[in-house]
């Protein structure tokens, strides 16, 4: 069977939403159509050449925001999708920002240093004139981190002639970078799973997590979890994964990692005898990342990349609760077999929302100037994520829906009035 494209997925789910909505066709199209597509050719001081885009799909709701990928799959198709689903996640958390995204079609892993920089700063030089902190705020995404952000910020300011940090988000703290941004995704994904297992009755200790994905998102989510005395028996990394019904200690295995490279190569060192037992996890048991996603597990957290639960894996999944920390880890298919089952998916675009809405609160501190403790943060975030969980929870209660379709009716629902009260619709 052939598989449907991102953007496909997001239109089959769009369609879904419009007919509780009782949207009429006028207004579906619009919401099918992203407002402008920015598409150049960069080039490198070495030559090479790659296709870089910025698609800005809504803005009714406030300015574009969305991430920057460095990826050979970021084609147009990858890109417009993640747009949508970027004015969307805006519109689930209730925060006055619009969708877009960008991307540059490359192979990060083939580049040097050097090379990454001349991309960033040539992508910043062709959509200067798109971007800025009340028209349209990027920010990192899959490849592209805080030091990018560095060189992008610096580009645009020496364009611009002057400081004008909120132009992008998901900057190093030095150079107007909140505090929290980096474990923000994690963090309001826990914020939200916290308050669902106080509502069926469950206690943290009693419960055991596997999370595919051990960078940004997957790692910081095994961290605080543990933190709150979840029991972590497995994880892993695109090379494969550990496992260990006894539960394992996420620092332990970043360490590890850190000095062997990988989750796994941390367990054979330490099988070799070359670190000693303290600093790794107990005695797992290697694991590949097909079989993370069907082990006996209560909650299972795909953190890595989209589209690895399917048609073809998702009767096999025994965990009772799904925290989608990846965008897009589940095809529709998938979601379907999950609602006959009776398990319970806390979608993406709530679950992972915490990242956008701390660089929500990052582009807020840049226009005032004035910087808020790790505390305001974590409080503005709790508030937020919460409030937004509460409205889907009772909207699928009421309305007998999915979380997801909760989700995505609120959001449309939120974009649709933005648009109406505009006059476009
Ligand atoms: P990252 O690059 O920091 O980490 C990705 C992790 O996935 C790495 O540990 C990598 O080894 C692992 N991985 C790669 N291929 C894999 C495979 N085949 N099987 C298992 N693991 C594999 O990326 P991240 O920022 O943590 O993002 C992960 C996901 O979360 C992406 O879907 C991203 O779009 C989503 N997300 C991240 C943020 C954020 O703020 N970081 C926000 C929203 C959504």
């Amino acid at each position: 069977m052939l598989k449907k494209s991102p953007f496909e997925n997001y239109l089959e789910i769009l369609s879904d939403s419009a007919k509780i909505l009782n949207l009429s066709d006028a207004v579906i199209e619009k919401l099918k159509t992203p407002n402008k597509i920015h598409q150049y050719e960069i080039e490198t001081s070495t030559g090479k050449k790659f296709n870089a885009y910025r698609v800005q799909f809504n803005n009714a709701r406030g300015p574009y925001k969305g991430g920057i990928r460095f990826h050979p799959e970021a084609d147009i198709q990858e890109v417009k999708a993640l747009a949508a689903l970027m004015a969307i996640k805006c519109a689930v958390v209730n925060i006055p920002l619009g969708g877009g995204k960008g991307g540059v079609q490359c192979s990060p892993k083939e580049l040097n240093a050097e090379e990454m920089q001349d991309i960033s700063r040539a992508w910043v030089q062709k959509m200067a004139p798109f971007i800025g902190p009340r028209q349209d705020i990027p920010a990192p995404d899959v490849y592209t981190n805080p030091q990018i952000m560095g060189y992008m910020l610096d580009e645009y300011e020496k364009i611009k002639g002057k400081s004008l940090p909120g132009v992008i988000t998901g900057k190093p703290i030095e150079l107007g970078g909140s505090q929290g941004r980096g474990a923000a995704t994690a963090q309001g994904g826990v914020y939200i799973l916290l308050d669902y297992i106080k509502r069926i009755g469950k206690k943290p200790e009693d419960l055991t997590v596997a999370v595919q994905g051990f960078g940004n998102a997957g790692y910081h989510a095994a961290s605080i979890l543990h933190s709150h005395g979840f029991k972590i028996i497995a994880v892993s990394d695109s090379k494969g994964g550990i496992y260990d019904k006894k539960g394992m200690n996420p620092e332990n295995i970043f360490n590890g990692k850190k000095q062997f490279g990988s989750i796994q190569d941390a367990l054979q060192a330490k099988l070799d005898g070359k670190i000693c037992a303290e600093s790794t996890c107990c005695s797992p048991d290697f694991i590949s990342n097909e079989e993370i996603l069907e082990i006996e597990c209560d909650i299972l957290i795909p953190a890595a990349l989209d589209g690895v639960l399917t048609i073809d894996n998702a009767e096999k999944v025994k965990a009772s609760i799904i925290l989608e920390l990846a965008n897009g880890p589940l095809t529709p298919d998938a979601d379907n077999i999950f609602e006959k089952n009776n398990i319970t998916v806390i979608p993406d675009v709530l679950a992972n929302a915490g990242g956008v809405t701390v660089s929500y609160f990052e582009l807020v501190q840049n226009i005032q100037n004035f910087y808020w403790t790790e505390e305001e943060v974590q409080g503005r975030l709790k508030n937020i994520m919460l409030t937004a969980f509460s409205d889907i929870i009772d909207f699928s209660i009421e309305k007998k829906v999915t979380l997801r379709r909760a989700a995505f009716v609120l959001a449309v629902q939120r974009i649709v009035k933005a648009m109406e009260l505009r006059g476009q619709i």
